[in-house]
């Protein structure tokens, strides 16, 4: 950049995105959220496709436990395939729940309309993204479903590089 060695980039953060199965089962959908992530200079670390067992789904929400909507919620992220991501980005974390908007749809589009969930969601609980809240839950996260991952070792040895290049 211009500004040369003034110019110092902030880190990149990591987190955790899925295409919850209410939009995976509509390709289009699928796609523009692609490109939405693509668009908005998240870097693409990692994805894949999967379908939870029950069990999965329990733990994963085992904060949940208990709440009205838990059964509901586990049998819905259970019901079909997903689709997760690793992104990262610059205050990855906060960019990315800003652009789902708000838990509740009709929240959601009421208050946020241009956010994922206001244009895609169906309902409370089919509300079409998932994204990490902190950086703790990133981490609990991405280890939940990327097992193979070591968050430590791409912050040390890749995230400098993809840093430089932004
Ligand atoms: P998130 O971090 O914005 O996804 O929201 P939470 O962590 O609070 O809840 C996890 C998921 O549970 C949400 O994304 C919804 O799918 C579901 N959920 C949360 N609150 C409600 C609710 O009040 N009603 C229903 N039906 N589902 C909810
Ligand atoms: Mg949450």
């Amino acid at each position: 950049g211009s500004l040369g060695p003034l110019r110092c980039a902030k880190a990149l953060q990591l987190t955790l995105a899925v295409i919850k199965p209410d939009a995976v089962a509509h390709p289009l959908i699928v796609e523009a959220l692609h490109q939405k992530i693509l668009a908005h200079k998240f870097i693409i670390v990692k994805s894949k496709d999967l379908v939870w067992r029950k069990q999965d789904s329990e733990k994963f929400y085992a904060e949940h436990e208990g709440r009205f909507f838990y059964q509901r919620l586990v049998e819905f992220m259970s019901s079909g395939p997903m689709r997760a991501y690793i992104l990262a980005r610059e205050d990855a974390i906060g960019y990315w729940r800003e652009l789902m908007g708000p838990t509740k749809v009709y929240r959601a589009r009421y208050s946020s309309p241009n956010t994922i969930r206001a244009q895609y969601g169906l309902t409370d609980t089919r509300n079409t993204t998932h994204g990490s809240d902190s950086v703790e839950s990133a981490q609990r996260e991405i280890a939940f479903f990327f097992p193979e991952f070591h968050v430590q070792e791409w912050m040390e040895r890749l995230e400098p590089s993809f840093r430089a290049g932004q």
